[in-house]
């Protein structure tokens, strides 16, 4: 399946808006692969999917991951719209013919990140909240600027921020961001 096929299919598959957003990524995951001089293809076909398995429902999230033997953590169990990341990875895979582990790894981390990232992961990351279709978010300006000037920085910008607005709205932290904060902190230190 080329780009072209993917993204028509996944237009069927996701809301306007949520399709927007993916466009969003994928473009966004783009300038900064030819920014950090990695594979542009690559950023683009893993931000065009990043988001692919977003509207399985809750509990089919959950048996769909099971029956692929993928670990689920206690967190993910209470909060299943956690799984929509690795589920995604799935998904691109098997229903949209990617093979390449590096998409498919910056697929599954895209929500809570994870110690020592590629490039293609961070760039992702990030991507997913920079975005220009993404509301306007605190300190959006800054984090968009070091999005091209330091990723390292800018991971634990947008992961310091996460975090505290999590926090505040009273939901539930999972445990690999806090870890992945903890790691870009001490890099960036
Ligand atoms: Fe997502
Ligand atoms: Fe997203």
């Amino acid at each position: 399946m080329n780009r072209l096929q993917m993204t028509e299919k996944l237009k069927e598959k996701l809301s306007t808006k949520r399709f927007e957003h993916s466009i969003g990524v994928e473009y966004t995951a783009g300038t900064m692969a030819f920014m950090y001089g990695i594979d542009y293809e690559k950023a683009l076909i893993a931000g065009l999917l990043h988001d692919c398995a977003k509207y399985v429902p809750n509990d089919k999230k959950i048996a769909k991951c099971k029956k692929r033997k993928i670990p689920i953590s206690e967190c993910e169990y209470k909060n299943p719209e956690l799984l929509h990341a690795k589920l995604s990875a799935v998904y691109a895979k098997e229903k949209y013919g990617v093979s390449d582990q590096d998409i498919l790894s910056a697929i599954a981390c895209h929500t809570t990140g994870k110690p020592a990232m590629t490039t293609l992961e961070k760039i992702i990351y990030i991507a997913d909240y920079i975005e220009p279709n993404r509301s306007v978010l605190p300190e959006m300006d800054i984090i968009r600027k070091e999005a091209y000037t330091n990723l390292d920085k800018c991971m634990l910008h947008i992961l310091y921020n996460s975090m505290q607005y999590l926090c505040k709205k009273g939901s539930v932290l999972d445990p690999v961001t806090k870890e992945t904060y903890e790691y870009y902190k001490q890099i960036i230190d």
